[in-house]
């Protein structure tokens, strides 16, 4: 019987949606969750999304058969040119097996899964992950039974990268570590390595025969730009390297519940690529069979039509302009204000979220006196900001910075 059973602690980020939408008062802000608003703080279906939909639905070939194991081969190659680039000396020499997820989550945990069972770990390497990472890598890891660490990442000081603490973990990791890298927009911080800090990283890595595993979850969501948003993947594999990527289309095509993404595996040659994938589809096969097909095929389509690639990527720039605007609207109240502290990092910070330093105690007044919403480490997502409300937002930081 399960009486003894212990009560598992509740998602803290489930838990804080569901505060906010409890809250009655007519100023509160949702600054946790990591999805994308408009300026009215609504959902947003990209008006691309729209029109792909709009043919997938008139489509008269449309059924709601099962996808193959590995999942829907428009979707996961048109995935693999658009995550590496079709000029990729990996995708031109045909050395990337490529399987559909449940998202991002999925690709992070099937990629989890495979390293568990795979990787050689002759003395017991784990994978590292940044300190701070996303809430969920921990888990993800943990339940797969891979050992995890951590290298550090984030400076309090600089409220910017710690480049010389993250340089040394990788150098004092054993050979042959699994090294878990945010592509870019890192969730929490905001704080992506510069290009030149990325050569050196590589080149640590590559010393050290450690290997690659990218987390991309905001490809084209943090500069607009599909390409640069790719650089560090990109980068890595034209250098050679042996890596995996998970890829995901929460948020650069708003398909949040629709779970579609997709788990690349680059190989050195296209020979241990069949071995890879045979190995890949029988963990698939028993953890969901095959991957849901509704969002590969409306992602299929925008990759597939070049003019409705084209109107993606205008789409993008809407959202990620939209939230760097915010991001300078928000640090121009503080300046104006005169709020105590640096600020800078509000606008150099990329992508859906910002750690801006804030206290826990600082974050519990927000909620209590202000009705807003945001994690306990001074995290907020920069999307849940509008016009309506950034300048309310900063006149509460002030006030709760003063103390
Ligand atoms: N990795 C990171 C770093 C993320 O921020 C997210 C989204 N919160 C994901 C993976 C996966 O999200 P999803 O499963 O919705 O694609």
């Amino acid at each position: 019987s399960f009486e003894a059973l212990p009560l598992a602690p509740k998602d803290p980020l489930f838990g804080l949606i569901a505060a906010y939408k409890a809250d009655t008062d007519p100023r509160k802000v949702d600054l946790g969750v990591g999805a994308y608003r408009d300026d009215n703080a609504k959902p947003w279906i990209l008006p691309v999304v729209r029109k792909a939909e709009e043919r997938v639905n008139t489509d008269p070939a449309l059924n709601h058969e099962y996808l193959p194991i590995a999942g829907l081969g428009t979707f996961t190659s048109a995935s693999a040119k658009l995550m590496f680039g079709a000029e990729n000396p990996a995708i031109r020499e045909n050395r990337v097996t490529s399987v559909q997820t449940i998202s991002g989550t999925g690709a992070v945990h099937l990629g989890g899964l495979f390293l568990a069972k795979f990787f050689p770990r002759p003395e017991n390497q784990k994978l590292y992950f940044s300190n701070p990472t996303w809430a969920n890598h921990g888990q993800i890891f943990g339940n797969v039974g891979l050992p995890t660490g951590t290298y550090p990442y984030w400076d309090p000081s600089t409220k910017g990268l710690n480049f010389t603490g993250l340089i040394e973990a990788l150098e004092t990791a054993p050979e042959g570590s699994i090294i878990l890298l945010h592509a870019c927009a890192h969730n929490p911080t905001g704080v992506d390595p510069t290009r030149e800090q990325w050569m050196k990283i590589a080149e640590t890595v590559a010393q050290k025969k450690h290997f690659p595993f990218f987390d991309c979850a905001y490809q084209g969501f943090a500069s607009g730009d599909l390409e640069n948003d790719a650089w560090a993947v990109r980068y890595f594999a034209e250098a050679g390297f042996e890596m995996c990527v998970a890829q995901s289309y929460a948020k650069n095509l708003g398909l949040y519940g629709q779970r579609a993404g997709c788990f690349h595996f680059v190989t050195h040659t296209e020979e241990t690529k069949g071995r890879i994938l045979s190995q890949l589809e029988i963990l698939q096969r028993s953890e969901i069979s095959n991957p849901p097909a509704y969002g590969a095929k409306v992602a299929s389509t925008v990759l597939n039509d070049k003019a409705l690639f084209r109107e993606w990527e205008d789409n993008l720039r809407t959202m990620s302009g939209r939230i760097i605007e915010m991001r300078q609207r928000l640090y121009n109240k503080l300046v104006e204000l005169g709020t105590p502290g640096g600020w800078t990092h509000i606008t150099k910070q990329i992508g859906m979220f910002s750690f801006t330093g804030l206290t826990e105690a600082q974050v519990r007044r927000l909620k209590e006196e202000f009705h807003i919403y945001l994690t306990n480490n001074g995290r907020i997502s920069m999307a849940g900001l509008n016009t309506r409300n950034v300048d309310y937002f900063a006149e509460a930081v002030d006030k709760v910075v003063r103390g």
